[in-house]
């Protein structure tokens, strides 16, 4: 029987992980190792996407923003950085919006 590969952190795909448990907040699940649970450490994308669909950070509750800061400073990120991924999707989101609406015309 073939061998099951080791399931991998998908936070810092360094670590092997230690099992699967929701990200708070978001109806998804991922692999997390010991280090990434403990320093409440999430995937950078799941945390763009569901800030973009906030409107930014400021329209997110406490929770989420401790959350958000947790993860950044686990992962060596800066909350600029963070805020320019977010303010980009939401530009992107805008334009997709408009072509959208555009299209009965
Ligand atoms: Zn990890």
């Amino acid at each position: 029987m073939a061998q099951q590969p080791d399931l991998i952190c998908n936070v810092c795909k360094t670590n092997k992980a230690i099992g699967v448990a929701a990200v708070p907040g978001v109806p998804m699940s991922v692999a997390y190792c010991r280090e990434c649970l403990k320093a409440n450490s999430h995937p950078m994308y799941v945390l763009i996407a569901n800030t973009i669909c906030a409107g930014g950070l400021e329209n997110t509750i406490e929770e989420w923003k401790q959350t958000v800061l947790d993860s950044l400073k686990h992962q060596d990120k800066t909350l600029e950085w963070f805020n320019e991924q977010v303010e980009e999707g939401i530009k992107s989101m805008d334009e997709y919006g408009k072509e959208a609406s555009n299209e009965g015309n």
